[in-house]
């Protein structure tokens, strides 16, 4: 079944049906918005936001079975708060911004670390190692409404272990700015999902590995287990 923005197994109220009547778009991500992620990758901080995008054609359902590339080296998970946008942002306020998340979810940015090194080394744009089919796993969205952006907390188990623990206070850019930032560079529609960087923790995974993503404390919480190419 294609990835749609929609609750699964949950009554729909209004908030939910103009989640679900949204169409699936672009994804913008943002590289290095934690210092610490930075850090652990060698990569210095950046002075103003990294973005990179996914085609529609990279978003898979995190709650349905989902492979990873085989034969293209390690491929890391970054587990990273999703905003699901539902009005036309250009050259956008901040509080235009916030106005225009409906949902809040989980997203995987996946990568084939190898390649992005060995494409970033010579130069090359990198969307072969971010942008592949199936890059990027998506939770449903919940309602974005009362949610506090500024204390978000995110983690990923693998296997039992905590791999990933984040809050997005901890972010270089913040939502508000990182969305306003964006809409100077790419106007987002309604249905385009905004990846907001990882927290540290990042790592390969492999066929067989149970994952298990939650927002919130449980608010949001998603179990996968990575399946062959
Ligand atoms: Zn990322």
């Amino acid at each position: 079944m294609p990835y749609q923005h929609k609750q699964q197994g949950v009554e729909p109220n209004t908030e939910e049906s103009a989640i679900s009547a949204l169409p699936v778009g672009k994804v913008v991500c943002v590289g290095r918005n934690y210092a610490e992620h930075a850090k652990e990758l060698n990569n210095p901080v950046p002075t103003e936001p990294i973005l990179f995008l996914k085609p529609s054609t990279a978003i898979v359902s995190m709650g349905q079975p989902w492979g990873i590339p085989g034969g293209s080296g390690p491929c890391h998970i970054e587990t990273e708060m999703a905003l699901l946008i539902d009005k036309p942002l250009t050259q956008a306020s901040e509080s235009e911004c916030l106005a225009a998340i409906v949902g809040v979810g989980i997203g995987y940015d996946l990568t084939l670390r190898q390649r992005q090194s060995e494409l970033k080394e010579k130069g090359h744009p990198w969307e072969v190692a971010k942008a592949f089919d199936g890059s990027c796993p998506l939770s449903q969205f919940i309602p974005a409404e009362g949610i506090d952006w500024a204390s978000v907390t995110l983690q990923l188990e693998r296997n039992g272990n905590l791999q990933q623990d984040g809050c997005s206070a901890d972010m270089i850019t913040p939502v508000a700015q990182l969305l306003a930032f964006i809409s100077r560079h790419f106007t987002l529609l309604p249905g385009d999902v905004v990846l907001t960087g990882t927290p540290a923790g990042v790592g390969p995974i492999a066929v067989g590995d149970r994952l298990c993503a939650s927002l919130n404390a449980g608010a949001l919480q998603v179990e996968s287990v990575v399946a062959a190419p």
